[in-house]
């Protein structure tokens, strides 16, 4: 399965989870998602297509599906994405937890491919605790997905399983919780909007800070608004300041470490993978909860003119 490499691990896991292998694909540099191009590189030159089945050259393994992986409230360029599945006849798995309500030309995220996940983790747009969703307009799958996380029960009395079930349910109260909180994604997604908005405008005036744009085609939700860090220009790298805001008592983050260099996955192929990791060394995700208000935020803006040492 081909999955991003700049990611949060927990899709990649998901893809060992039932024994398969990823191939991991670096990001583009103008918004950070997952590079279609040279996702179109490796199964036009790496890959080998008989009509009916493709095959990895190198690893010699089928390859079945695409995870595409909207990070940050961004969408992947989807419809080359989607056109390269259908031509090689595999199933496109969205990864939308990031981008719950973003939109590609008008489409929401996790309604794009065949099948679309989404996490309530605590740290998400919209969160239960602990859960997520899957997304299909594909009957059959979605009573699959049914049975599978309510552990494989074949006879609503007796307990007969004809298969090898999970626990992977949302409880009714978690999903009550959610309920209540999609009546209030708009709203959300404006705060996280126009939080980024401000970031934007008074960020990209400081020398060495730049900011992700937005592609013309993508209406991004904005989870979370992050910043390269260039050390020459701004006088210190990323890490530095991380440190530095962390004494000023503001909590930033570094991106996720690619997953091709993670020592879980190091030895999983990868095609490309230097974008992502300067976009690993040069960023910071600068705090953007809704909660964010309007002088805490002009204060970590402030911090950032302040500590740049050039
Ligand atoms: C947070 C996150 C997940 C994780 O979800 P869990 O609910 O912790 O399993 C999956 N994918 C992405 C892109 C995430 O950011």
């Amino acid at each position: 399965m081909i999955v991003s490499t700049l990611t949060f691990s927990a899709p990649v896991n998901a893809v060992r989870y039932i024994g398969a292998w990823p191939v991991l694909i670096d990001a583009e540099p103008a918004y950070w998602q997952m590079d279609v191009e040279r996702l179109a590189y490796f199964l036009d030159k790496e890959c080998q297509y008989n009509g009916a089945e493709l095959r990895n050259k190198i690893t010699g393994r089928r390859v079945k599906a695409i995870v595409p992986v909207h990070i940050l409230g961004h969408p992947v360029d989807m419809d080359p994405l989607m056109d390269l599945a259908r031509k090689y006849g595999l199933v496109v798995v969205e990864d939308a937890t990031e981008s719950l309500g973003a939109k590609y030309k008008g489409k929401l995220s996790g309604s794009l491919g065949d099948i679309a996940c989404f996490s309530f983790n605590g740290n998400k747009v919209i969160t239960t605790g602990g859960g997520g969703m899957v997304v299909t307009d594909n009957e059959t799958w979605a009573r699959r997905a049914k049975y599978l996380t309510t552990q494989a029960k074949d006879d609503p009395l007796e307990y007969i399983h004809g298969d090898i079930g999970y626990n992977y349910r949302l409880t009714n109260i978690q999903a009550a919780m959610g309920c209540a909180q999609m009546e209030q994604l708009d709203q959300y997604i404006a705060d996280k909007r126009r939080i980024s908005e401000i970031y934007s405008c008074a960020l990209s005036s400081i020398p060495g800070i730049s900011v992700r744009g937005s592609a013309d085609w993508a209406y991004s939700i904005e989870w979370m608004h992050t910043i390269l860090v260039d050390p020459v220009g701004y006088g210190m790298d990323s890490r530095e300041l991380l440190r530095k805001l962390g004494e000023a008592k503001v909590q930033t983050r570094p991106l996720w470490q690619p997953i091709h260099l993670s020592p879980v996955y190091r030895s999983c192929q990868v095609v490309g993978g230097d974008v992502a990791e300067r976009l690993n060394r040069m960023a910071l995700s600068l705090p953007s909860s809704v909660g964010l208000t309007e002088e805490q935020q002009q204060h970590v803006i402030r911090l950032l003119e302040l500590l740049r040492r050039v």
